[in-house]
């Protein structure tokens, strides 16, 4: 037997008692005579003893022991003289009469503690070792725990969980496949699902009425501190519902996860249409836990011979609280921040309205106090505050108010991490138009069903054409999002008309499922979390790297096990593939 205990349990109760532990060694200190071991395992940390007089062959063995050598150790759980508060097992240690070495270690490359010496790098290299840190391990622990409480949550409300395949068809919508070659069909390729969106609505189409899975979803796109090319949803879809019935089901499930992780109530979620979002936080995930919102100014600031003004299509302003005051050099920083190519406004237009009631603005040369003071009543503006403001072709602006909005709730400290403030987004446009390729696409996927009543609309201005759709937004994140789909064969063939495929293209594209959609397809929605979003965020973290086992670098590579990575050439010719020799790696 390697242990009767583990090192996270003993207490005072149990001095006396003869023990066998094994873990670990944090940390050997000597004493005089004495050596203190500290053995950790999953579950803490125990202090062992070697006291003056232990056994020789202890006194020899512990003399060896290095840092993360795994050992076991016997002995009796004693009182301790003095006492660790800051452990639970702080109150007693081990008087060892017996060690054994069951693994030796070299010196780790950084130390396993909170606070390692270890760089990024380093850690992702030896990922097996960063994952023996408590603050990392907790992450996945919490990770367990929410993915525990989404099961019986679904479970107990008649979800089953139902697995999809991995191996499936690349699509041109949407974003890039990850693809797979198949040896047996030589020249043909799988994809791996970017999400099991069709299965689950054929599994509708099957009767299942609920269903869900935490699963693992793929895409090929550029990576980010929120992104990596495989990622966890927890995908879901009903039957015989609207989009109200979908929301009350997961508006519920969200709101138990914070209550039983982060023990907040949350209200009942605010719906936001998606204009509205748009029009006065700049993008359809905005952050509520702040005000700051944007405010027009296009009709009160034109006709005064600013040319830069006068030709705008769109004038915007946020007005920031108490910021009057900010010198040349904090305007500067703001001007430089909006100028940013990730950004790429042309410059950044401040209206200072001093405690005393005067009014200062960078457009002075063309504008009054009294015209300044109407953009300052527009906006709501107090003494004291700050207007900054931004032109352009509206829905380019927007996004930069966006965020130049979110930069100053970072600057003024409104952005607190232990405030959540989740919202519903609705009524999305169902089609984007894209000036490149001159066609529609699906802005959610092309199975989201209009709102019946814009059909109409699709035959003669798809643009407006708003969705049946909502997406989940907390804190400034789209932590989930979903729609009522199409169930009828004749909407879906309309739906691929808009979006530029021939009947025949369709066919071969989707066939399964308007063929599926011929055999009594019930209405039916869902919606998918990002799993891994939603953990980072009860987790207090900025990336979702940190709640991810073994996660990707930024270029998509796993330094651990070092891939992606060539493969033999008896491989690729198994496989019937030819690498071009013209192009570089
Ligand atoms: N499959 C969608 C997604 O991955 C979610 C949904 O519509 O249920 O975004």
């Amino acid at each position: 037997m390697y242990r009767t205990h583990t090192c996270g349990e003993l207490r005072l109760e149990d001095a006396g008692k003869s023990v066998c532990l094994s873990g670990w060694v944090q940390k050997v200190r000597k004493l005089g005579a004495m050596t203190f071991v500290d053995l950790r395992d999953r579950y803490g940390i125990t202090q062992l003893v070697v006291g003056e007089n232990a056994p020789e062959e202890v006194k020899n063995s512990v003399a060896k022991l290095g840092r993360e050598f795994v050992i076991q150790a016997k002995g009796t759980v004693i009182e301790r003289a003095s006492k660790n508060n800051k452990i639970l097992t702080g109150d007693i240690e081990i008087d060892v009469n017996e060690v054994n070495v069951l693994s030796e270690s070299e010196v780790p490359p950084f130390t396993i503690e909170d606070q390692t010496d270890g760089g990024d790098e380093i850690r992702m290299k030896y990922r097996y070792l960063d994952l023996r840190r408590p603050c990392v391990r907790k992450n996945l622990e919490l990770r367990h725990r929410m993915a525990q409480l989404v099961r019986n949550y679904l479970s107990e409300r008649n979800f089953i969980e139902v697995e999809t395949p991995v191996l499936i068809k690349s699509t041109p919508e949407g974003a890039r496949d990850f693809v797979v070659p198949s040896r047996m069909n030589r020249g043909q390729f799988y994809a791996l699902p970017q999400s099991p969106q069709t299965f689950k609505q054929l599994l509708m189409v099957s009767g299942f009425d609920r269903y869900f899975q935490i699963v693992k979803c793929f895409r090929d796109e550029d990576l980010r501190a929120d992104r990596q090319p495989e990622f966890t949803q927890i995908d879901c879809e009903m039957s015989f519902v609207e989009q109200e019935d979908v929301q009350e089901i997961f508006e519920g499930m969200i709101r138990h996860l914070f209550k039983e992780i982060r023990g907040v109530d949350i209200p009942k979620l605010e719906k936001m249409t998606w204009i509205d979002a748009m029009e006065q936080y700049g993008c359809d995930k905005p952050d509520l836990r702040f005000g700051m919102k944007i405010v027009e100014l296009t009709d009160v600031a034109k006709g005064k011979n600013f040319a830069v003004f006068d030709s705008a299509d769109y004038i915007g302003a946020i007005c920031a609280p108490k910021c009057a005051g900010y010198t040349r050099k904090q305007l500067d920083e703001l001007t430089e921040f909006v100028k940013r190519s990730q950004i790429g406004a042309k410059g950044l237009v401040y209206v200072k309205y001093n405690e005393d009631g005067t009014m200062k603005s960078s457009v002075d040369k063309f504008y009054t106090e009294a015209d300044l003071k109407v953009w300052a009543e527009r906006c709501q503006a107090e003494p004291g505050d700050l207007l900054l403001i931004l032109v352009g072709p509206k829905f380019k602006t927007l996004p930069q108010l966006c965020e130049l909005r979110l930069e100053m709730g970072n600057r003024l400290g409104l952005r607190d991490k232990n405030v959540f403030k989740p919202l519903w987004v609705v009524d999305f446009p169902l089609l984007e138009w894209d000036e490149e390729t001159q066609r529609f696409y699906a802005m959610h996927h092309p199975f989201t069903a209009p709102k019946t009543e814009d059909i109409p609309l699709m035959d003669t201005d798809p643009g407006k054409v708003r969705a049946n759709a909502y997406d989940m937004v907390i804190n400034g994140v789209e932590v989930g999002g979903g729609s009522i789909r199409i169930h009828d064969s004749a909407l879906q063939a309309k739906m691929f008309d808009c979006l530029g495929f021939t009947p025949e293209a369709a066919q071969a594209q989707f066939g399964f499922l308007i063929g599926a959609f011929k055999y009594g397809a019930p209405p039916h929605g869902g919606l998918a979390f990002g799993f891994d979003r939603l953990a980072s965020m009860f987790a207090g973290l900025d990336s979702i790297r940190d709640v991810i086992a073994f996660p990707k670098n930024n270029s998509g590579r796993d330094v651990m096990i070092d891939s992606p990575s060539e493969i033999a050439q008896e491989q690729l010719d198994e496989l019937g593939i030819e690498l071009r020799k013209d192009i570089e790696k």
